[in-house]
């Protein structure tokens, strides 16, 4: 905290997970020196992004890429662009991917990006505009054999491809530097819907275990961006009850559940409009609650798809007196220490986001994988290795939970504990880096 003063959010992240690694470090001590070594990123790039708008007026943002943790693949992990970030927020998204990763058993390191540039309210071009001067420092810190990075909030499709597009200009190289590319161009099927599907899959896993089903509960989700729109489609498919969505201004309740034409409704209004929820408040079977979060509506399950300390103290206490029984995470940091503390002491089922979200990452590394084939997988192929990845991070948080755990269903410590002991092994075998 005196080396990096005001680095709040990644202090946080770092918090939790050594409070966790606790019981290891004292089974195993040679395992401490690792994980401060762990703390510090192999390098920490931030550059000047010049762009202009539509207009002819200048505008400046800041880029970031954090290389946090190769020992075990390539940096690997999003782009974010929101006004909110800053190095605290990218070193913390960088330090849980390379846990994350390292539960997908998949060989990636852990990285993070993006800008404090806001997408909001931008045109096409300027985005474009806005992606090409990001890509133009960006493009000789990355490669398909070093650092790959992906979407993450207000980086989708679309800017993927902006982004992809500046890269092969500068480079003349078609090769699989980013993922989450359409599709015509290298990308993978189910990669758009893979953190979303991953995160329900892994929900099933967790309830399944603990003699629960899915079918007929009813679920709070927040987000309605790309987490929360394919966690809505496949609670749907499974036949339980999405009750909400929310975006930065306030969330939806639907009475009876979002049924797929709404779901339908909501992807056009998030992907084509561009456009806010509150424009629905005028259908019938939608109450729209301005400035507010989903968590004060009695549930089964909550599913936080937004973004980092959406769920705090009240809302957790909320959740548990209203009948919720499960969370698991599809954003990243989303429950606040205090929120996490009442799910242990009400035996909540807590899955957390770098074990729950992990699909998202497992496809893109299957993304990579297809480029360096030069091959494509079915839709059939790539969602069965996902539902399979899902399930071995939901046993190895499970194995880890019984080993370290505060109790059995400690799956906070299981995914910190499973995550951290391939990466930490790796760094040993690989010297003082
Ligand atoms: P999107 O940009 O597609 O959607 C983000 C959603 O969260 C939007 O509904 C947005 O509302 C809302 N949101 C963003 N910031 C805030 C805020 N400060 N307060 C309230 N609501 C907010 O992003 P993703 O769906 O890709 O990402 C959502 C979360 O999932 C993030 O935490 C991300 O790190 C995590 N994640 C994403 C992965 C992926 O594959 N995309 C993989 C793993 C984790 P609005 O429309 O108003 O901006």
């Amino acid at each position: 905290k005196e080396r990096d003063p005001n680095q709040n959010e990644f202090h946080q992240a770092v918090e939790e997970v050594s409070k966790t690694l606790l019981p290891l470090f004292e089974k195993e001590d040679k395992y401490l020196s690792v994980f401060e070594r762990m703390l510090e990123p192999e390098r920490a790039l931030q550059f000047r992004v010049p762009w202009m708008d539509e207009a002819g007026k200048k505008h400046i943002n800041r880029g970031f890429r954090v290389q946090f943790n190769s020992a075990i693949g390539p940096y690997k992990g999003g782009l974010r662009f929101h006004p909110t970030v800053n190095l605290s927020i990218v070193k913390f998204l960088g330090f849980e991917q390379i846990l994350k990763n390292s539960l997908t058993t998949l060989p990636m390191g852990g990285g993070k990006g993006g800008s404090d540039f806001d997408p909001k309210g931008k045109s096409n071009i300027e985005i474009m505009n806005f992606c090409r001067a990001f890509m133009s420092e960006l493009y000789r810190h990355i490669g398909p054999n070093c650092d790959v990075p992906a979407g993450d909030i207000g980086v989708g499709g679309r800017e993927i491809g902006y982004l992809y597009g500046m890269y092969k200009k500068i480079t003349a190289q078609n090769e699989g530097v980013l993922t989450g590319k359409g599709r015509n161009w290298g990308g993978s099927l189910i990669r758009p819907e893979a953190t979303g599907y991953g995160l329900v899959y892994y929900l099933d896993n967790m309830l399944q275990a603990n003699n629960k089903t899915l079918k007929g509960k009813k679920v709070l989700v927040s987000g309605s961006g790309n987490v929360a729109q394919y966690c809505v489609e496949k609670l749907l498919d499974l036949g339980a009850i999405p009750l909400t969505m929310s975006d930065s201004t306030g969330y939806i309740f639907v009475e009876g559940g979002i049924t797929r034409k709404l779901l339908q409704d909501i992807m056009t209004l998030k992907n084509v409009k561009r456009g806010r929820l509150s424009s629905l408040s005028k259908v019938s079977e939608i109450k729209y609650h301005d400035g507010k979060r989903p968590w004060g509506e009695e549930c089964d399950i909550a599913l936080p798809c937004a973004t980092q300390n959406e769920i705090n103290k009240e809302d957790a206490l909320a959740l548990v007196k209203n009948g919720c029984f499960a969370v698991a995470e599809g954003a990243n940091m989303p429950s606040d220490p205090d929120a996490q503390d009442i799910y242990m002491k009400n035996q909540i089922l807590y899955g957390p986001a770098k074990a729950a979200n992990a699909g998202g990452v497992a496809v893109s590394g299957l993304e990579m994988s297809q480029n360096s084939l030069r091959m494509n997988w079915t839709r059939e192929e790539v969602d069965e290795k996902l539902q399979n990845i899902m399930k071995n991070i939901f046993n190895a948080t499970q194995q880890a939970a019984s080993l370290y755990g505060k109790n059995d269903i400690d799956y906070l410590a299981g995914a910190n504990i499973a995550g951290f002991i391939k990466v930490a092994d790796s760094m040993i075998n690989q010297g003082i880096l």
